[in-house]
């Protein structure tokens, strides 16, 4: 298969601001975040059998998801999370892998939030990795960037942040690391030289 390089990283550290670069450059981007939005929406296979499962609660009186209520039903019940995952998590999947089999790119990018928080599980994406690259910043500047973004409050950002991976974590599974402390500017110079790279080893990959 063609070279395939994953992206993940915390909260509001820029993994949206990278992959937007890499298509600009005309490289496939395949999200995770942005599948498991799309493949739930109304009318879905998925979203007909979160109803047979659950109830027809989960559906607002549009006949969309209610993520809502979903989120406050796990509150209330922790153990259903696993109910939901046994149907959202192989579904993902199979459309991250009909993306992969669809994308015609030299080499081509797999965002994923959760890449590391999800290696010791199944369906571990990053089994469809060749390298990973993390996007790296300071605690301070996600909680500044994904505040200003959802409005939400410190804390809660905090609450999210300290779910996740830790840093160390992230590093530790790391081939290469992007920081994006400063502006989008030297992001992007920074991605220049890694695309460069990609681009050289999708080429050797090829023969
Ligand atoms: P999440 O996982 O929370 O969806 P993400 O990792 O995809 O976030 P982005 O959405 O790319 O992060 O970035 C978070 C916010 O910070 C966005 O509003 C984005 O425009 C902004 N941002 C990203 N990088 C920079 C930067 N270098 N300078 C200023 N703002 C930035």
């Amino acid at each position: 298969h063609p070279l395939t390089i994953g992206v993940t990283g915390g909260i509001g550290s820029g993994k949206t601001a990278v992959t937007d670069w890499f298509a600009s450059q005309g490289i496939d981007v395949i999200d995770a975040d942005v599948i498991s939005r799309t493949i739930i929406k109304k009318g879905s296979a998925l979203l007909a059998s979160i109803r047979a499962e659950f109830g027809d609660w989960v559906l607002t009186a549009q006949g969309e998801y209610d993520r809502a209520a979903m989120r406050a039903h796990i509150v209330a019940n922790p153990h259903a999370i696993a109910r939901l995952n046994a149907l959202t998590h192989p579904a993902i999947r199979d459309e991250i892998m009909a993306q992969l089999a669809a994308s015609t790119s030299v080499y081509r990018i797999l965002s994923v939030p959760l890449l590391v928080e999800g290696m010791a599980k199944s369906p571990n994406l990053a089994e469809l990795c060749d390298r990973i690259l993390v996007v790296n910043v300071s605690r301070q500047t996600q909680i500044e960037r994904a505040s200003r973004r959802d409005g939400q409050s410190v804390q809660a950002i905090c609450a999210i942040i300290d779910k996740q991976a830790t840093p160390q974590e992230r590093l530790a599974v790391a081939d290469d690391v992007v920081d994006n402390e400063g502006s989008l500017a030297q992001l992007y110079a920074a991605l220049q030289p890694l695309h460069e790279r990609y681009l050289a080893l999708a080429k050797a990959r090829l023969g």
